[in-house]
Formats: structure tokens, C-alpha cells, sequence
């Protein structure tokens, strides 16, 4: 995916990573700063991490910017503890501002003080946030985060676990939340599983959560499972304990754009790498789009795997043509237009010894408003490409997303506005061949009952009340229930 660095917003922004850690008698700040570390793909506008060592007191860090920018030696010496929990954010609902960075601390009078740190969207906030204004609740923030915590703060139950059983009930979209009560990381997940959280252990009894799996490889935690959907995970002295806070379902709907874009390469969803399910949508695209070329090059770095398997499978040479500037982060500066038109060229740079007088494959993992795409084809021709035949390695993204993945609405998605054709002939390429919808359920190698497709076919696993979906531009007719 190539997004422009003078965009607001990237063209798809990635959402949030949460990490828990309890681990017995130990101080586990530097792990939870290594675990988050790991995670900083998922969001880079803020971090936090609260930790406690005597579980009344919680102690708290969190700032805008960069992991490694927010924490250094001597805030990490004064968040010392054996539990805490983590958070790097990219806002999806909720102003980009302080109040809203995670963890978010308050005091409650059941529970005392409890910390959370939750990625995904919700897509009944509004009303769940007018239900507890009735009861008293006053909101500081505007993320759905506060209408957890709130819930939490208004609950009549007696214990945590019951008041965890409240939240998943009452809200609804996509989420996974970790929680620190007293010495305890509590974890858990939403009824449909759309949104990731895997368990790991530190050795006995020690036991660690956290949004992608290649978290656990940073800190030397051992993966033990998926934290199921709609279940609730103790982490305590005692080990890992599990309650369901709603009937175990058949069907489940982990978002599929973590294999495409989201996730680590080096990440396992269930049981999957992602890179060999990257790898392998790149194999299926040479099967159906098969063209007369040179070479194959992917955009750096998610387009990569896809290129890989590409040529393998096309059995035509991979080669590095485009050069990413990896320092570049969203950007605020005000554009001239002759900068808006260099934007592309200062993310990317073309090698012109690969590319000139080729016929060449330029691999990418999607197209979400092409805006970007056609000023990279003209970089690559004026290298001197002969011929450039696109090949995306998801299917066209016609459907936002509600569940925490910002896709932009609908009216700003090229896949809602215009045929392959069209698109092909508006970003200037020889060919165009995006992966079919079999075609990537078949690389992933997990059926589409336990995965969330909506953004591709609209099929939304979780109702979207009429006031949401029209402010993304999603209409009734457009909408098909899965
Ligand atoms: S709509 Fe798309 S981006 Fe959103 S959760 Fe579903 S698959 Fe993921």
C-alpha cells in the first residue's frame, strides 16, 4: 500500500496493539516496554503503559509520539511492578488528542483504581454512551474506550469478572481489551473474535496477552493460544484462568486484512503465518493473472511476501526496483501542489537499472482510494519500464470498515466508484489483476465462516445501525448481512 505523506491520513491505518503481562515477583516493565515495542506497527500517534506492584497503586506513563521517543531508562525505572498493561494507538474513533491516549486510569468504588488499553471500534457507543449519561456517568473523552470503562464504573455487579460479562454484552462491534484490577491483567475478546489477542507464557505460571503474536518472539514468551472469542482471562499468581462471558460460537470473524496489511509478518493468526499466507496470495494472483514479463517487484515492505510468491510460482526473476524512505511518518506540513506531486518520489525511490527497457509485475497488498498508485506507475515508467501490469493481492475494497480498521468511507474508495477497468485506466497501467475473494480465503487457508470479508464483500458480521453507515455513505441497498 502506498500512502501519500502528505495525506492525513493513511490509506489504511492501522489500528491499535494492547499488551498484558503478569509475571510473579518480577519487575516487567522492560518486557512491557519490549512487548509494545513490537506493536508499534498497529499505531504511532501515541503509547502508555500502567503497571502496578502492590495493586493498589497505579502507576502510569503515557505520552504522543513513538515508543522508543515516550519511554525512556528513567520513566521505565518508575513503572516498575509484576502486572501491567500497554497500548500504542492509532485513533480511529476519537480525536488524536492526550486525553484519549491509552491506558486510561480511573477510580472506581468496587474495584478501586483499574487501568485499560482496548483496540477496535464499537459500533454501538453512541447509544451505550446515552444509556449511562442516564445513570450519572460524566465523559471526558470521546473514544469508546471511556463507554467500557463507564460501563465497568455504573455496573451493579459485586465482582470483576461479572462487571467484564456486563461489557461484553452490552457493547458491540469489534474489540479486545486488557484490563489491570488490583494485581490482576484481566483479557478478553468480542463475541465474533474480529479483533486479535493471543496468550503466552513466561515460564511456569507466568503469562503474557498481546494483540500479535510477534510480540511474544521479542520478549522470549512461548504461544500457547488465541484468546477465544467472548472469553475472559485472568492473569494472576495463579497462573491463567478462563470464563466465557457469552455461549461459545461456530462461526467467527477475525478481520481478514490482518494476513493482507495489518499484521507482522513474522505474526501467526490462528496457527497461520502471515507471511506464508502473503506469500501464498501472491502465488494465487501468478495462477490467475498470468502475463508475459521481466521481472516482478513488490512495494515495500507488505507488498514483499505477495511479490515472492508471484515470481516463485510465475517463475519469473524477483528484483528490488523501488526504494523505501522508511523514515517517513505522517506529516502535518501543508503541501505545495509541485510537493503534493514529489510526495510519492520521497517515499519511494525507483532503481533505474532494474527497471529500464522491462516489462515489469508491480506487486502491492491493495488499492483503498488510489490516489497514490498512479503517480507510482508514472515514477516507474519515466525509469524507463516498458510495460507495468499491476497485481494486488486483495480483491477490490468497495465497503468501509466500522470495526476499527479506518478504510475511509465509502465515497472515498476508488473499488465503490469505478470497475478494474476503470481503475486500470485511471492509474495508468498495461494491466490490472486484483486477487479474488477464493483467491485470498484459499491463501489464508481458513474458511470464510471464522473470518471478517466485509470491507471486500459487504457482508457485515455485526448489524450497522443506519445513522453509523451513513455517516461512511453505506446505504441500505448496499448492505447484504453475512
Ligand atoms: S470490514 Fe474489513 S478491515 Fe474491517 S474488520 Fe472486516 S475485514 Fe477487517
Amino acid at each position: 500500500m502506498i500512502d501519500s505523506i502528505f495525506d492525513d491520513k493513511p490509506e489504511i491505518a492501522e489500528e491499535c496493539g494492547i499488551f498484558g503481562i503478569h509475571c510473579k515477583g518480577e519487575d516487567v516493565s522492560k518486557l512491557t516496554f519490549f512487548g509494545i515495542f513490537s506493536l508499534q506497527h498497529r499505531g504511532q500517534e501515541s503509547a502508555g503503559i500502567a503497571a502496578t506492584d502492590d495493586g493498589k497503586t497505579i502507576k502510569l506513563h503515557r505520552e504522543m509520539g513513538l515508543v522508543t521517543q515516550i519511554f525512556r531508562e528513567e520513566i521505565l525505572q518508575e513503572l516498575t511492578g509484576h502486572a501491567a498493561i500497554a497500548h500504542t494507538r492509532y485513533s480511529t474513533n476519537g480525536a488524536s488528542v492526550a486525553r484519549n491516549i491509552q491506558p486510561m486510569v480511573t477510580h472506581t468504588e468496587k474495584f478501586g483504581e483499574i487501568a485499560m488499553a482496548h483496540n477496535g471500534d464499537l459500533v454501538n457507543a453512541d447509544e451505550v454512551r446515552e444509556v449511562l449519561k442516564k445513570k450519572g456517568a460524566e465523559f471526558e473523552s470521546t473514544s469508546d474506550s471511556e463507554v467500557i470503562m463507564k460501563i465497568i464504573e455504573c455496573s451493579d455487579a459485586d465482582n470483576i469478572i461479572d462487571a467484564i460479562t456486563e461489557v461484553v454484552n452490552t457493547i458491540k462491534g469489534g474489540f479486545a481489551v486488557v484490563l489491570l484490577v488490583g494485581d490482576k491483567v484481566y483479557a478478553f475478546r468480542d463475541p465474533m473474535g474480529i479483533r486479535p489477542l493471543s496468550l503466552a507464557t513466561m515460564g511456569d505460571d507466568n503469562f503474557v496477552v498481546a494483540s500479535e503474536t510477534c510480540a511474544f518472539n521479542t520478549i522470549g514468551a512461548k504461544y500457547v493460544r488465541e484468546v477465544n472469542p467472548g472469553e475472559i482471562l485472568c492473569l494472576d499468581e495463579n497462573g491463567a484462568r478462563s470464563t466465557r462471558a457469552t455461549p461459545k460460537k461456530e462461526e467467527a470473524a477475525l478481520c481478514c486484512f490482518e494476513y493482507v496489511y495489518i499484521a507482522r509478518p513474522d505474526s501467526n493468526l490462528y496457527d497461520v503465518s502471515v507471511h506464508a499466507a502473503r506469500r501464498r496470495m501472491g502465488a494465487e494472483l501468478a495462477k490467475e493473472y498470468p502475463v508475459d514479463a521481466d521481472i516482478v517487484f513488490p512495494i515495500p515492505h507488505t507488498g514483499t511476501p505477495a511479490a515472492i510468491g508471484l515470481a516463485q510460482e510465475s517463475k519469473i526473476p524477483y528484483m528490488e526496483a523501488v526504494i523505501k524512505n522508511y523514515y517517513i511518518h505522517r506529516t502535518f506540513i501543508e503541501p505545495t501542489q509541485q510537493l503534493r506531486e514529489l510526495g510519492v518520489r520521497m517515499k519511494l525511490s525507483p532503481l533505474t537499472e532494474s527497471l529500464r527497457g522491462k516489462r515489469v509485475i508491480m506487486v502491492d497488498d491493495s488499492i483503498v482510494r488510489g490516489t497514490t498508485i498512479g503517480p507510482t506507475i508514472k515514477m516507474i515508467r519515466d525509469a524507463g519500464a516498458a510495460e507495468v501490469h499491476v497485481r494486488i493481492a486483495s480483491p477490490p475494497l468497495p465497503f468501509p470498515c466500522f470495526y476499527g480498521i479506518d478504510t475511509a468511507s465509502r465515497k472515498e474508495l476508488i473499488a465503490a466508484r469505478m470497475s478494474v477497468e476503470e481503475i486500470r485506466q485511471y492509474i495508468g497501467a498495461d494491466s490490472l489483476g486484483f486477487l479474488s475473494l477464493e483467491g485470498l480465503l484459499k491463501a489464508i487457508g481458513v474458511g470464510h465462516d471464522k473470518l471478517c470479508c466485509a470491507c471486500l464483500d459487504g457482508k457485515y458480521p455485526i448489524e450497522i445501525n443506519k445513522e453509523m453507515r451513513e455517516k461512511k455513505y453505506l446505504f441500505d441497498e448496499d448492505v447484504k448481512g453475512k
